[in-house]
């Protein structure tokens, strides 16, 4: 099984779709057991997801966006 530590450094690779069906088994099981890196995987997705709604220019009115990014994230809370 892998460490917290293993888990933490393929985070991202593990979001991105990069690893092997080997190691995502791996993840997905070190995952079923530890709520630690459940909760981080689940804020790096959420961060992922915010990140991608940034448009790539500078943005005109930065705290518009904010805000749009706060009500959507307050929408998808169950
Ligand atoms: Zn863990």
């Amino acid at each position: 099984m892998l460490t917290c530590k293993e888990q933490v450094a393929r985070s991202s690779d593990f979001l991105d779709g990069q690893l092997s069906f080997r190691e995502r088994l791996m993840m997905r099981h070190h995952l079923m057991f530890c709520a630690t890196c459940r909760r981080f995987i689940r804020q790096m997705r959420l961060m992922q997801a915010t990140l991608r709604k940034l448009p790539e220019s500078p943005v005109p009115n930065l705290d518009q966006l904010a805000e749009k990014l706060a009500a959507e994230r307050r929408k998808n809370i169950r």
